[in-house]
């Protein structure tokens, strides 16, 4: 079943069951300083959760744009994580809870193909409950009659969903599926979430949650005015299982990505014979890096985000250059993007339509990037595998903060890639070296901008040049002497 599909039948059957069809909102969160971009579809429905505004319906269902950058380094390891996806949601804002969640998202799994679901098999499925649900647990037993060996009690880390950040947050009930023995060992989700595959959490969003760290520590403030449900249904994962292909990299809206870089750098995918991502050989990672970077930074931009040195500029930036640099590894070191753009391109546009109509100005900023990056890869690339081998040379493991600063400050090289492409050569860099020149540069920068507000400019250095040498006279003017007698 092709993605548009899946799209389709997820809307058709929430509309039908009462929910309303919101659109997507756009990638980058504008609303909430403390997100950069949307990591799920709650977010544009945080206000109705919370109670500070009246929702327009009681139930609604979208298909939301995300961007996960935490997720960055396990794309193409696992066979899951993309930095863009998109998330289809249903939702409920004080109507019904957790026994109408499970049953919808039992239905639409399982129902037949011909009935409008996705025909899973029910035997394949099971389900997760925080540890302490008995009522998710018993709905899911005794109501959905799922057996008791298939529903596993979890804890706070993976049931217990919130943003992150203060706001609505509550337990969680997963559904994961079984890919067989081919992808990994039995024993269920605890074991190996790669055999089974997490493709839909429904969260009971009843509590708010304050201050903390992370997924599992936390304060709870107290209970929302209602008790609200909100799911997630990772569209690519659903793809993958629907398609019958090891990964959402290889789905028909990202595959075709893949394919082109094969035909331009020559280079095969699926070397490894392991339908398991995580013993994946390094170029086929490349391969998934590639296509999914890409696809991303075609979102990002078509959403409004220009490459740049900071905040959401810089993620953008950050994927683009990742890209580009697998593309090298893989062999090819010609500007890739006017081949490859076009591609995500096609994949993305029956769904955004205004991909295609903003690709001008998408790909102008997008191949000006590819250009720039190529420039400062050249130079400061020369300069890294100089350090690296001199470092090696000398029997040292570190690449030295002085080093790494050079390349941020004369290349442009930024400390991640340096990490990156040091790590590749089996080095570690001195970050604590790095970050301290920084931290000095910066305060000599804010030293010259206060002297210079306050024209108190620090002149010593020229006093010590005139009592050392004397007045000198100044002959600029008079007499002409060219650049090249000078040098
Ligand atoms: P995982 O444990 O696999 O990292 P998660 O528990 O972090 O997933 P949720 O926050 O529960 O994910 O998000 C809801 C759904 O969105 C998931 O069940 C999954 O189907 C999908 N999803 C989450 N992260 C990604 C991602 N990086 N790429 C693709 N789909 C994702
Ligand atoms: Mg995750
Ligand atoms: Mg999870
Ligand atoms: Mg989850």
């Amino acid at each position: 079943m092709q993605t548009a599909e899946i799209q389709r039948r997820f809307l058709k059957y929430f509309e039908n069951n009462g929910h309303t069809v919101v659109p997507s909102a756009p990638l980058p969160a504008m609303d909430d300083p403390n997100l950069l971009f949307i990591p799920a579809g709650m977010v544009q429905f945080v206000p109705y959760f919370l109670g500070q505004a009246t929702p327009p319906y009681r139930r609604a269902t979208s298909i939301q744009k995300c961007i996960r950058t935490p997720d960055i380094d396990e794309v193409g390891k696992t066979s899951r994580h993309g930095t863009f996806f998109q998330m289809n949601g249903n939702f409920s804002f004080g109507d019904y809870f957790k026994e109408q969640a499970i049953k919808h998202a039992w239905a639409l799994s399982t129902n037949s193909v011909a009935d409008g679901g996705f025909g899973l098999d029910g035997e394949k499925i099971w389900a997760t409950v925080y540890h302490d649900d008995d009522e998710a647990y018993e709905i899911w037993n005794k109501v959905i009659g799922l057996p008791a060996e298939r529903i596993v009690h979890r804890g706070m880390a993976d049931n217990y969903w919130s943003m992150g950040i203060p706001g609505p947050c509550g337990p969680c009930s997963e559904l994961y599926y079984d890919r067989g023995p081919a992808y990994g060992p039995d024993g269920g989700p605890e074991v190996d979430e790669d055999r089974y595959l997490e493709y839909w959490n429904l969260v009971f969003m009843q509590y708010e949650r304050g201050e903390g760290k992370g997924k599992d520590d936390f304060d709870i403030l107290g209970e929302l005015p209602k008790k609200n449900i909100d799911t997630g249904m990772g569209m690519e994962r659903m793809a993958a299982l629907l398609q019958g292909v090891d990964n959402m990299y290889e789905i028909d809206q990202v595959r075709p990505l893949i394919d082109k870089t094969t035909e331009l750098t020559g280079k095969r995918y699926g070397v490894s014979t392991s339908q398991t991502a995580s013993q994946s050989h390094p170029d086929d990672v490349r391969f998934r890096v590639v296509a999914d970077h890409l696809r991303s930074s075609l979102m990002l931009i078509s959403d409004g985000i220009v490459p740049s040195n900071e905040g959401r500029g810089y993620v953008l930036r950050r994927l683009m250059r990742r890209a580009i640099r697998s593309v090298r590894l893989l062999g090819y070191d010609k500007a890739a993007l006017p081949d490859l753009l076009p591609v995500a391109r096609d994949c993305m546009q029956d769904a955004y339509p205004e991909v295609a109509a903003d690709f001008e100005r998408i790909s102008t900023y997008a191949y000006a990037e590819e250009d720039a990056f190529l420039r400062t890869l050249r130079t400061g690339t020369t300069i890294l595998d100089t350090a690296v081998s001199e470092t090696k040379r000398s029997g040292g493991a570190v690449l030295s903060g002085t080093k790494a600063f050079e390349l941020h400050d004369t290349y442009g090289f930024p400390i991640d890639l340096t990490l990156e492409m040091a790590e590749e050569q089996g080095l570690k860099v001195d970050e604590t070296g790095f970050r301290r020149l920084m931290t000095e540069q910066r305060q000599r920068a804010k030293a010259d901008a206060q002297s210079r507000k306050t024209g108190h400019v620090d002149l010593s250095v020229y006093h010590q040049v005139r009592d050392t040498n004397g007045l000198s006279t100044f002959t600029g003017y008079t007499e002409d002497r060219r650049e090249s007698d000078v040098l």
